[in-house]
């Protein structure tokens, strides 16, 4: 096996997962670490990946698909973006983890298809904390049905919870409620943080954090060339 190289940004934010954890009273190795490569240049993402890392989130099926196909082996790719149903079969063949669950039609065709593959990715179901019309997840109010539903009528086995908070709130709330959600459903896993607030979610009790821009630097905008600008 090739030596390891050092990587300053994932040795920058693996101690500060670390910190944050042991501030908490928590062991650091409780807290996972989910790097986030949707948009970002190869050459940002080879380092991390020469480092060691081997978790990996994107929020679209075919940009991962164009990304890690044919490099995959040996690494966990979560989907953390939302999922259409017509590419529900997709994602189920290409993702070990899918964050992303959050309606009863999405819980049936991922149960069809998981019967009919005889594979089965790890599921979160995704919470809409802030309750934004906008944004994809289950609003609290629906959260002990819908996680039930699943349990229940589609037979999937849920192994935690995800959100993402608004953009212009405090997170701390969401990240409590979250938590909260979680333990009334026997759930212990909380996938919660980004970069701007992941050692606030470790201390509201995040078991994986989802970081892009803190190991990649920023992301290219959607459509963007290399030679925009001009
Ligand atoms: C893009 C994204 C992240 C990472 O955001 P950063 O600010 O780059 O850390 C985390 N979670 C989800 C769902 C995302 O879409």
């Amino acid at each position: 096996m090739p030596a390891l190289q050092s990587s300053p940004a994932l040795t920058a934010v693996l101690e500060r997962i670390a910190k944050a954890a042991r501030e908490a009273g928590r062991d650091p190795a409780e807290v996972e670490l989910v790097a986030v490569t949707k948009q970002q240049p190869w050459p940002s993402i080879e380092p991390v990946l020469a480092a060691g890392q081997k978790r990996f989130g994107e929020n679209r099926v075919q940009e991962a698909k164009e990304r890690w196909s044919g490099r995959r082996e040996g690494l966990e790719l979560r989907l953390i973006g939302p999922l259409q149903t017509n590419k529900a079969r997709e994602a189920l063949g290409f993702f070990d983890v899918i964050e992303t669950l959050d309606r009863p039609r999405l819980a049936r065709v991922l149960a069809d298809e998981i019967q009919r593959l005889g594979r089965a990715p790890r599921l979160y179901v995704e919470i809409n904390t802030g309750e934004e019309p906008q944004k994809a997840g289950v609003p609290p109010p629906g959260a002990d049905a819908f996680i039930a539903a699943c349990r229940g009528e589609f037979g999937l086995e849920i192994e935690g919870l995800m959100c993402v908070p608004p953009l212009d709130e405090e997170p701390a709330m969401h990240f409590a409620l979250l938590a909260k959600i979680a333990r009334r459903n026997g759930l212990d896993r909380l996938s919660m943080g980004m970069s701007a607030d992941f050692e606030t979610a470790i201390r509201f009790g995040a078991t994986s954090v989802r970081v892009g821009q803190a190991l990649f630097g920023p992301r290219a905008r959607r459509g963007e060339s290399s030679n925009a600008g001009r």
